[in-house]
């Protein structure tokens, strides 16, 4: 039996190799855009998670002729109604890296009694025809005023999580995995595996 082919719209070494072992033991042959020539850079556009996931595994998936997985992740944090949300890789600018970011947080949430945030994670598999498939994780968490732990990314060292009572920058990636935004929309995504197999090869 061939392998179903499923481009990962990311250029991001690090989550392809997370989709990678996700699928691992599956007819499921995980292509990188990487091994495609002359692919444009698939825009952010919308207005949620699991809509610019949803476009971005769309455009992969008509262009290139074959199904696509793509997702998009964030955090809102509520006080800031939302903010930086979609916006997250790149709150304090353009250009901006994580240590900027993080400190515009600190920044905003410098007077809030609010502290709630949630992380989101949106995964969106398209079919070359337009057909989507969504699954979504949530984390909620707590922010500091002080950054706390030197591993993960993003806002990672800010988003403390009282169940394990450390911030997300203090646990294991084992760890962050177990309870994590992305690791629970990955979850939703295995549990429908069989689904989703069946749902590939009807083109
Ligand atoms: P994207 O899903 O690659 O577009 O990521 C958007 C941004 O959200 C990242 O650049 C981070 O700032 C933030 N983010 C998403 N997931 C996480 C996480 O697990 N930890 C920390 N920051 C995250």
């Amino acid at each position: 039996m061939s392998k179903i082919v499923l481009v990962l719209a990311t250029h991001n070494k690090g989550k392809k190799r997370e989709y990678e072992l996700l699928f691992k033991g599956y007819l499921i042959e995980v292509k990188g855009l990487c091994e495609f020539k002359g692919i444009p850079k698939f825009e952010e556009e919308g207005r949620t998670f699991e809509e610019i996931a949803t476009k971005k595994a769309q455009s992969a998936s008509r262009i290139l002729g074959v199904p696509a997985l793509a997702d998009d992740s964030g955090l809102v944090v509520e006080a800031l109604n939302g903010a930086p949300g979609i916006f997250s890789a790149r709150y304090a600018g353009e250009h901006a890296d994580d240590y900027q970011n993080n400190l515009k947080l600190l920044e905003e949430m410098r007077w809030k009694e609010n502290r709630n945030a949630t992380f989101v994670c949106s995964i969106a598999i398209a079919r070359p025809a337009g057909q989507v498939l969504n699954y979504t994780g949530r984390c909620l968490g707590i922010i500091l005023n002080e950054l706390r732990g030197a591993t993960g990314f993003g806002y990672d060292p800010l988003f403390y999580y009282p169940p394990l009572y450390r911030t997300f920058a203090q646990l294991s990636v084992e760890e962050k995995n177990r309870v994590s935004h992305r690791g629970e929309a990955m979850r939703r995504l295995k549990n429908d595996i069989k689904r989703i197999l069946i749902w590939l090869e009807e083109r």
